[in-house]
């Protein structure tokens, strides 16, 4: 597969930033290198190490290229946006493989995430002929009232590597097809996968400075974007430590921006005692392992009923001892490993903390291993038992397959339970009673609720975005209210 790199010599590809248009090395003359989680040995490329001028240039190349990106219609838009769809669909094989080596997470994984990625792309190049306005009754005569969308300007995105092509679809493409020029910065595990999205639009004839990306660490290349005076919005989607920083920092400064921030999570699954069993263990498996449990939407903590805890644990227990962990490529395979020797530190940090904190391990446990071949940051699924609300494995969000049970007498206790957290991201609860069901909805404090189904799993069309410190709670993502997000109002009165 083509990539726009340049061979490195040791027949290691270096991958470029692309700014206004074109391929550009960092003036820093500086790289970094990615590499395979389940084999970390297999480098997979050098990426530019940028620095705060390669920003700027960025920054000046997306303000110069808005004049002709904001006033190419928008159905124009739309179509370059069909033809990238178009480019990644023509991948789209090769690209699940390179998404399962650069992250880690299975092929069957990676595949679901690289189809979204391009039903992204397709849904907002449909929506470009729609980007309307309203017309709106005078309260005078011969007065013609209507309002217009127009693009917000120049748009920050920063995202994170648990899903580094879709996250970044669901930024990028409602921004462009608004009209707006975007200045992109991935996640540095994860800048490989990214590279397609660019070069998809690329070879879609997208104008020069519509859409630039900037690798590099978040500290100078994600900082040096928020400070920029070029800013008008930034789109970030990560921790909410650093959730928390970029607030800070457009607060204190001089210029009013537009934040759209998706942050962490610790979502709970309620399983009442009229539950269907066998529908709840294989969903409440994939919803907390599945991803490795790298999701922001994962199952972290399940709140059980204390009628049916014993049996449902000791099922779901059974299920994950016997999980296939291992290489993402490999068949039968069904968790890689955890992103990096980091995550899998901090995975096994936890799970010392939960035994520390008077938690039972029922499965898992601290002997997270690496592969003695490949030495791969492979971590087993791992169930705690007796965990209490102020523990810290049931507040903090550890972003591995760590599940935390916790017992729940009646559905007043299990929602109390599941609202014990700081977060609010996604919210579940297993019960064929409508009524249960219905009630958990009104009360718990999420932003997504899933009656019988995984916690995971997001349809592109409808509104996304957590509540409390999962989110900034400012706009929405995905569905038509993403458009609100990248676009401004403007009202005309027209006197005739
Ligand atoms: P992170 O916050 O460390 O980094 C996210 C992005 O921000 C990266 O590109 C990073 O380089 C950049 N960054 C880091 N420091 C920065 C700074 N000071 N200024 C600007 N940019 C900076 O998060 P991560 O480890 O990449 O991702 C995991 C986190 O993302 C988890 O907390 C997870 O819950 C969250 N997440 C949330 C959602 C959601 O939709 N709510 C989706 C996926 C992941």
């Amino acid at each position: 597969m083509l990539i726009m790199g340049q061979n490195s010599g040791r027949g290691l590809q270096e991958f470029l930033n692309y700014i206004g248009g074109k391929w550009t090395k960092s003036k820093t003359g500086k790289t970094f290198q990615v590499s395979n989680p389940a084999n970390p040995s297999q480098i997979l490329g050098n990426f530019q190490l940028s620095g705060r001028e390669d920003v700027q240039e960025a920054m000046k190349a997306a303000r110069d290229g808005l004049k002709r990106w904001a006033t190419t219609p928008a159905p124009q838009r739309g179509k370059i946006l069909y033809r990238a769809a178009r480019i990644l669909d023509e991948l789209a094989e090769n690209l699940s493989k390179t998404l399962t080596m650069e992250e880690g997470k299975t092929l069957k994984e990676s595949e679901g995430e690289v189809r979204r990625a391009i039903d992204i792309f397709l849904y907002y190049a449909g929506m470009a002929p729609n980007l309307d306005g309203k017309n709106i009754p005078s309260a005078h005569q011969r007065t013609f009232l209507y309002t217009k969308r127009e693009p917000i300007g120049v748009v920050g995105v920063m995202t994170p590597w648990n899903f580094p092509i879709a996250i970044p679809a669901w930024k990028i493409a409602p921004a462009l097809v608004c009209g707006d020029c975007v200045v992109f910065k991935p996640a540095s595990l994860t800048p490989l996968i990214s590279h397609y999205i660019i070069e998809a639009l690329d070879k879609a004839s997208l104008p020069p400075g519509a859409l630039n990306m900037v690798t590099g660490p978040g500290r100078e290349v994600g900082e040096e974007i928020i400070g920029s005076p070029e800013i008008d919005a930034i789109s970030f989607t990560g921790s909410t430590e650093v959730g928390h920083r970029i607030n800070r920092k457009i607060a204190a400064g001089k210029k009013f921006v537009r934040i759209q921030l998706e942050l962490g999570g610790k979502n709970p699954a309620v399983v009442l005692p009229d539950a269907r069993l066998e529908d709840v263990v294989p969903l409440i498996k994939s919803s907390a392992f599945g991803l490795t449990g790298q999701a922001c939407t994962a199952t972290s903590r399940l709140i059980v009923h204390e009628s049916i805890k014993d049996k449902l644990v000791k099922r779901i227990s059974e299920e994950a001892e016997k999980l296939k962990v291992g290489n993402g490529l490999l068949p039968g395979v069904e968790m890689g490993p955890a992103v990096s020797e980091d995550q899998l530190q901090k995975d096994l940090d936890y799970i010392e903390l939960g035994t520390r904190e008077g938690a039972k391990i029922l499965v898992g446990g601290k002997d997270g291993r690496k592969d003695p071949e490949t030495h791969g940051f492979f971590v087993r699924p791992t169930i705690f038992d007796e965990v209490h609300k102020d523990m810290k494995i049931a507040k903090e969000e550890i972003f591995g397959p760590v599940l935390s049970v916790m017992t729940a007498s009646n559905i007043d206790e299990a929602v109390e339970l599941a609202n014990s957290t700081d977060y609010g991201l996604t919210a579940g609860i297993y019960t064929t009673n409508l009524s249960n069901a219905i009630d958990f909805a009104d009360r718990v404090d999420a932003g997504v609720i899933k009656i019988n189904k995984s916690t995971v799993g997001l349809e592109y069309q409808v509104p996304y975005g957590g509540f409390k410190q999962s989110s900034a709670q400012t706009f929405k993502e995905q569905g038509q209210e993403a458009i609100d997000f990248y676009t401004r109002i403007k009202a005309v009165y027209v006197g005739y």
